[in-house]
């Protein structure tokens, strides 16, 4: 399975492309996640990225491209990927393209997550997440049991700086302007599926299964 998600932020791909890839059993490749990683280790990558993302803005193409090729020459993408967050750009499709085609490999889907921006605004600006062990919490849908603490390790939870409200509107912003333009293009060539982002999770999910156990067109 090779498969890309594309949404706008808060659409909820990050926990449907956490439980697909447990589910098939296929690595998940996270940019976001990746990036976080660089910024937290302070890489040179990280470095050059981090005013970006504060900022709501995407990190340069090259930057993103390169990290990713990097990424997919790992022994563990060779079952199949997912790709979250990726691309987000029509640059990024098409040096993905290329990078495929390079592998002798090709996308059979891609679904694209939708949802209500005023939806989107209250959960990312909701969520909470453990700077110790990764866990995902909202304040008022999915409140720790232990307060503001991370009730599986006590840690402090904290706010994504790129979640507070006016960056999340930003971020929807560039989303309309440089990312949905790939629903068009990847639609064209036939490979793209939408799914209801807002619906409850476990939905979403089974919509996801029954979307990609369908053959794409040829
Ligand atoms: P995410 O966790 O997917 O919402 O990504 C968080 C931030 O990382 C985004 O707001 C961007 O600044 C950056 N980022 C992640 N993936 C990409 C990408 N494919 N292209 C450019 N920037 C990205």
């Amino acid at each position: 399975m090779r498969v890309a998600f594309v949404g706008p932020p808060g659409v909820g791909k990050g926990t449907q492309a956490q439980r697909l890839a447990e589910r098939r059993g296929v690595v998940k490749i996270s940019t976001g996640d990746v990036l976080r990683e660089a910024v937290r280790q302070g890489t040179p990558l990280g470095v050059r990225a981090k005013s970006f993302m504060d900022a709501g803005s995407l990190v340069p193409n090259e930057l993103v491209i390169g990290m990713l090729e990097e990424r997919l020459k790992a022994d563990d993408t060779r079952q199949g990927y997912l790709l979250d967050g990726f691309p987000r750009t029509i640059a990024q499709a098409e040096a993905l393209g290329t990078m495929l085609e390079a592998r002798g490999e090709a996308l059979d889907r891609v679904i694209a997550f939708e949802a209500d921006p005023e939806v989107i605004v209250d959960r990312l600006s909701g969520r909470r997440g453990c700077p110790r062990c990764g866990k995902v919490y909202h304040l008022r849908f999915d409140p720790s049991n232990a307060g503001t603490r991370c009730e599986a390790c006590g840690a402090e939870l904290v706010q994504r700086d790129d979640d507070r409200e006016a960056t999340v509107r930003r971020r929807l912003a560039v989303y309309q302007e440089e990312t949905a333009p790939l629903l068009t293009y990847y639609r064209k060539r036939g490979l793209l599926a939408r799914i209801d982002g807002s619906a409850p999770i476990d939905d979403v999910a089974a919509r996801l299964d029954e979307v990609l156990s369908v053959p794409r067109p040829v």
